[in-house]
Formats: structure tokens, C-alpha cells, sequence
């Protein structure tokens, strides 16, 4: 095999590794983009219920403000029927409006309670809701920082294949990295084995002469159909 080929394949071999590497970044990144996506829906979640006990309580406000006002129309309409001095028929008249107010009264009182049940229980639900949250929020940026020291890892590891690159780089003529690089720009593997006379790149057949060429040290065989750069063992 050409010496040129050789390290030709080193090359490929560097830039299979750095290909590779990089694959394994995108997935890592896209895995935390996931994690990221699941503890936005988790602290939105949370937010939901934040405002949904916060309503509850403003409703609950609203009630005992309103129960206030009935109460106090209540006091007046009993402190006019207790100064007496007004007649029958409008007598008659408060006391039903006070039995009437009484029983709004009672009814909105109903509701206050229910009301403050409810938001017992969601006081409740969000404090179990909150740790659970936590527990769950924390280790999820957990394993995003352990992905993100496997992807520094593997920027290391990249760099170092870099400096390989480079130095095989400078040990093979221009004219080739060139050819190379042009055929790079549409298959990952522009160096590939002939096995049982057929390229591997494109499984065509190649001629004799260039299993010949391949064979020698002498020059570089290419494949008359895909153009890539052959060798035999
Ligand atoms: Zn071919």
C-alpha cells in the first residue's frame, strides 16, 4: 500500500473519531434540550397551581368582605326595628328583609367554608407538590450537569484527535489532501478497500489495472465509477 494511502486512512480514521464524537455531542445536547423541556413543564406546573390557590383565595376574600356588608345591612335593619318606632307594616317589612339578608347571609357563609376547605386541601397538595417538585427538579439539573462534564469530556477527546489530525495533516502532499477533501464533501469514507474487486464505497466492480495500482506503492488508485481512493490488503 502506497504510503501516501496510509496515511490518507489515518486521516480518515481522525475524522471518523471527531465525526463520531461530535454525533455523540448533538445527541448529548439534544437530551438535555429534553430535560430542560421537562423541568420548564414541572416549574409550569407549579405556577398553575400558585395562581389557582391564589384565585382561591382571592374569592375567599371576596365572600368574607361580602358577608361583612350583609352582616353590618343586618345591624341596621335591627337597630331600626329595636328603636320601634316605626309602624306595623314596615315592621313586617324589615323583618322579612332581615330574614331574607340572614339567609343570603347564611348561604354565602356555606360558601366561605367550602371555599377554606378547598384551599386547605390544595395548600396541601401544593406543599406535597413543592418537594416532590424539588426532588424531581434537582435531579434533573443534576444529570444536565453529568452530561454536560461527558460533553466537556468529549471536547477534550476531540481536541486531542484535532492535534492527530493536524500532524497527519502536514505529512501528506497538498495535492491529495485536496482530492481528499472534494470527495469528503460527499461521502463521509473517501478511502475505502477494495474486497473481491469491488469498491466498497460504491460495491462496483474495479479493473484489474486498478487492483494492480492499489496493490503497488507506486501512485494512487481511484475507482473509475465513485472516485474514491482505494486500497487492498
Ligand atoms: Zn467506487
Amino acid at each position: 500500500m502506497n504510503n501516501n494511502v496510509k496515511k490518507l486512512l489515518d486521516l480518515q480514521n481522525a475524522d471518523r473519531l471527531i465525526r463520531e464524537k461530535r454525533n455523540q455531542i448533538d445527541s448529548i445536547e439534544a437530551r438535555q434540550e429534553k430535560i430542560r423541556g421537562q423541568i420548564g413543564a414541572i416549574e409550569e406546573n407549579e405556577r398553575e397551581g400558585e395562581e389557582k390557590l391564589s384565585a382561591l383565595i382571592r374569592k375567599s376574600e371576596e365572600k368574607n368582605e361580602n358577608a361583612d356588608e350583609l352582616q353590618e345591612q343586618i345591624n341596621k335593619y335591627q337597630d331600626r326595628l329595636d328603636q320601634g318606632i316605626i309602624s306595623f307594616k314596615e315592621t313586617e317589612a324589615l323583618k322579612e328583609k332581615v330574614q331574607h339578608t340572614t339567609d343570603r347571609l347564611e348561604e354565602l357563609e356555606d360558601d366561605a367554608i367550602n371555599i377554606m376547605m378547598k384551599i386547605d386541601e390544595l395548600k396541601e397538595k401544593r406543599n406535597r407538590r413543592r418537594s416532590e417538585s424539588k426532588d424531581k427538579v434537582d435531579e434533573k439539573s443534576s444529570l444536565i450537569e453529568s452530561l454536560d462534564e461527558e460533553k466537556e469530556g468529549l471536547l477534550s477527546e476531540i481536541e486531542e484527535v484535532s492535534g492527530e489530525r493536524k500532524a497527519i495533516l502536514g505529512e501528506i502532499p497538498d495535492r491529495l489532501v485536496k482530492q481528499y477533501n472534494r470527495l469528503k464533501s460527499n461521502a463521509n469514507e473517501p478511502v475505502v478497500q477494495i474486497i473481491n474487486g469491488v469498491c466498497q464505497g460504491c460495491q462496483m466492480s474495479v479493473s484489474k489495472n486498478t487492483i494492480k495500482k492499489a496493490r503497488s506503492d507506486q501512485g494512487i488508485a481511484t475507482c473509475e465509477n465513485c472516485s474514491r481512493i482505494l486500497y487492498i490488503r
